[in-house]
Parts: C-alpha cells; sequence; structure tokens
C-alpha cells in the first residue's frame, strides 16, 4: 500500500493535468499529411480536373476527413457540399486572327474571348506593364514576362492581346489543344474576358510596324458543356456565436490530364495546401471548440479561375460581415530558397493587418517577396477579398520548377517543410480564433469591389 503523501502527490499531479485551460500541444503527423497528399495527387484522382468528377471525388475525400473530426455542415446547408454549374465552352475548328480583313496563317489562339472581337491595334513596348493602354487590341512587344502582361491586359480590360509566338506559348498551345475556351459559371456576372493570340514572328513584326491596323478575332462555331463544380465545407462551431467565423481554405483542383494523356498531379498546387487544411480542422477539433467559429474549405475550380470562391463568396454559408478572416493554403510542399527557412509568405500581405497580428503570435511569416506578380490576385482568398473580408494566401513557394508542370508529383513534396508549416501555423491559428482581434486593411490596401 502505498502512502498518504504518494497519493496526494498523484492526486495533485492529475489535478494540473487536467487544469485550467493550457490547450494541449498539437502535433502534426508527417504520416498523416503524407497519406492524404499521396492520395490527393494520386494517378487515381487523374490530377483533379476543375469541375469534373475528379474533383467531386477530391471533395468526398476531404469531406469524409471533415465529417470523420466532427465537423457538421455550415449553417443553412444541408451537407458538406456546395456546387455550382460551370459553363465550358469549346471550338469546334480553328479561331481565325484577321489584319485588315485578311487571316493571318498561324495564328494560335491561347485563351479565349466570350464571341468575336476586334478593334484598331495599338503597339505596347514598355517594360513597366502598369502603362498599358487600355485598348481594344494590344500588340506587347513588352519585355516583361508573357504572364504578367496577360494579367495586365485582363485588368485593364483589354479585349485581345495579341503576343509573338514563343517556345512557351507554342507549348502552351499544344497543352490545350486549341481548343479550350474561357470556361464561365453560370449565374455570375462575367466581365470582360481578354483573349490572347499569338502570331508567327514574321506576321508579328509586321503588325507591330503598323500599329492602327484593323485586327478582329473570329472564332469557329462552339459547343458549350455544362459541368458541376464542388466545394468541401466543413463547420466547427465556435463558443460564442457573436465572436465571428474564420476561413481556412485550399483549391481542391488542379490541371486534369493533358491532351496528350499526361497527368497533372498537382501534389504542391494544391494538394499540399488541401492537406493544411485537413490537418489544421484535425488539430481544432482535437481539443474544446475556440471561441470563434471555423469553415474549413477545399475549393473547387481554382484553375481554371477561382470558380469555387467566387461562388463562396457570393453564396456564403455565414455571412460576410461575419467573417472575420480567411487564410488560403497554396503550394506550401516546397519552399522558396530565399525565404528563412520554414516561412511562408503571405500574399498581399502589405494590405492588411493580418500578418502583422500572426506574427506577433508565433507565425513564421514573411512579407510577399514578388508584389509584382500579383499573388493576391491569384489565388482563392481573391473572391473574398474583393468582397471586403480580409482575405490572404499562404504560400511557400509559388514559382517553384514543378509549378504547372507534369513533375509536381508526389515525390516532388518536401514532407518536412510541408508538415513543418502546418505545425507552424497550429498554434497562431489558435489565437486568432480565441481572440477579440479583427484584422483590418491598411488605408488603401482594400482591393476595389
Ligand atoms: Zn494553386
Amino acid at each position: 500500500m502505498r502512502g498518504l503523501k504518494a497519493i496526494f502527490g498523484l492526486l495533485a499531479a492529475a489535478a494540473a493535468l487536467a487544469g485550467p485551460a493550457q490547450a494541449a500541444p498539437w502535433t502534426v503527423k508527417r504520416e498523416q499529411a503524407a497519406a492524404e497528399a499521396r492520395f490527393l495527387a494520386s494517378d487515381a484522382l487523374q490530377g483533379r480536373g476543375s469541375a469534373t468528377r475528379d474533383e467531386a471525388i477530391a471533395a468526398a475525400y476531404v469531406a469524409a476527413q471533415f465529417e470523420g473530426f466532427g465537423l457538421t455542415p455550415a449553417p443553412g446547408q444541408a451537407g458538406f457540399f456546395q456546387t455550382a454549374k460551370v459553363i465550358k465552352p469549346r471550338l469546334q475548328g480553328e479561331a481565325k486572327v484577321r489584319i485588315d480583313g485578311v487571316d493571318v496563317a498561324g495564328a494560335q489562339l491561347l485563351i479565349g474571348p466570350m464571341g468575336d472581337v476586334g478593334g484598331k491595334a495599338v503597339v505596347f513596348a514598355a517594360d513597366d506593364v502598369m502603362t498599358m493602354p487600355a485598348a481594344e487590341v494590344v500588340i506587347s512587344t513588352s519585355k516583361a514576362s508573357p504572364l504578367t502582361v496577360g494579367q495586365t491586359a485582363m485588368s485593364k480590360q483589354v479585349k485581345l492581346l495579341i503576343l509573338k509566338e514563343s517556345f512557351l506559348t507554342k507549348g502552351l498551345y499544344a497543352a490545350q489543344g486549341g481548343t479550350d475556351m474561357a470556361s464561365y459559371l453560370e449565374g455570375t456576372p462575367q466581365g470582360v474576358r481578354t483573349a490572347v493570340a499569338t502570331l508567327p514572328a514574321e506576321a508579328f513584326e509586321r503588325l507591330a510596324a503598323h500599329p492602327g491596323a484593323s485586327v478582329d478575332l473570329k472564332l469557329p462555331p462552339m459547343t458549350r458543356e455544362t459541368a458541376i463544380t464542388t466545394n468541401a465545407i466543413g463547420y466547427l462551431k465556435g463558443r460564442d456565436p457573436k465572436a465571428g467565423t474564420l476561413v481556412v481554405s485550399a483549391h481542391l483542383d488542379h490541371l486534369g490530364v493533358r491532351p496528350n494523356g499526361t497527368i497533372m498531379h498537382g501534389a504542391n498546387d494544391d494538394a499540399s495546401g488541401m492537406v493544411a487544411v485537413i490537418e489544421l480542422a484535425r488539430a481544432f477539433t482535437a481539443g474544446k471548440p475556440p471561441k470563434r467559429s471555423i469553415l474549413f474549405i477545399g475549393y473547387g475550380s481554382e484553375e481554371i479561375g477561382k470558380y469555387g470562391s467566387t461562388w463562396f463568396a457570393a453564396h456564403p454559408s455565414v455571412p460576410l460581415a461575419e467573417i472575420v478572416a480567411a487564410i488560403e493554403f497554396e503550394m506550401v510542399g516546397q519552399q522558396d530558397p530565399k525565404l528563412p527557412k520554414g516561412a511562408l509568405f503571405v500574399t498581399g500581405s502589405e494590405r492588411s493587418t493580418l500578418m502583422g497580428a500572426l506574427k506577433a503570435h508565433g507565425a513564421p511569416v514573411a512579407p510577399d517577396s514578388d508584389p509584382a506578380q500579383h499573388y493576391f490576385e491569384r489565388s482563392d482568398n481573391w473572391p473574398l477579398a474583393q468582397a471586403g473580408v480580409v482575405a490572404h494566401t499562404l504560400a511557400g513557394w509559388t514559382t517553384t520548377p514543378t509549378y504547372h508542370q507534369a513533375s509536381d508529383t508526389f515525390e516532388s513534396l518536401d514532407l518536412t517543410f510541408l508538415t513543418g508549416a502546418i505545425q507552424s501555423m497550429v498554434s497562431p491559428l489558435r489565437w486568432l480564433a480565441d481572440s477579440d482581434f479583427r484584422p483590418a486593411w491598411i488605408a488603401g490596401g482594400r482591393p476595389p469591389p
């Protein structure tokens, strides 16, 4: 029989263990993260093409995890899924580019418009893309990257952007089969869609030397296929209904299968982010509920236009005014060697007080290293940000060599970094979920609606 003193000692120790609310430290398990990434990036899921059955299977998998952890459907939703219709037009032939009414041989359409477009050509040659004129048709000879030029043309509502054919554009054309038109989300305003076409070098130089020519794009007949995109949404009800709700998200989809049969596995983009959301849901459901509610979301159709997040922002599970902050995890399976070890960068970090607050509570976050790339506008945080919610994306490395390449496979993931990145956000997010702190836009940081 043990002495009374020892028994009292044990009781005191037990009371200390059960006692006031120091939340137990949580450990993100590498083998769990690996298993989830391996499944999402598997051949079986065929690259999780946007608004495909494969995306729906990824959504079902994520929802099953959420349900297993004890998350519930979001308020006002019958289940764990939110779906929307995506219309995918397909060209039944080649698009033609005409200069002063004459067809240009070898023109290739990279991104299609909603219909025929045309106008007087304006040549844009500057390196600073922000000086691009908001003309109907822009011929770009700028040395800026085609991606940046394209983004800018879109933001300037240029209707037709003409680029010189290059190795890069030919690869893109081949990858898309030349028939892939701009898809759109049914029931949302479509705005202006910038069509992008290339001309062979000789025709391009001739046109660039004769600004003011009339250029138009003529589309062949097309079919319209209706597809369904799926968001998986799980809800953790907080202790205080007035404290607001956090959104923790990633995107389910990637690029699917190329016309030549190559599976685009998208392990980093964005199976890694989805793993972060699943593992954070696991962590947050393990202890007592936080003060704030949390919506854990896997969005569909990010890759073809952020349709899942656009739909969610238009049909939110809780009123937008109740969403305190939204954090998207994108490409957290590899780290930019230029960042401090273990750090994640915050897109649009200078726009709000969120990064500073997370950093003050232990998050190894770093400022947006390349604002000129407009990453803030290029992920699922954007539709919510446009709707006024403080919404950012956390990323490990966006210009990784595997970005939108077939090499973005499970084997290319840095599981140590991925596991560490998720782990590093558990306690800062727990702080945010338990606090009264409300992140706000810094003057001029809120995007125009
Ligand atoms: Zn992505």
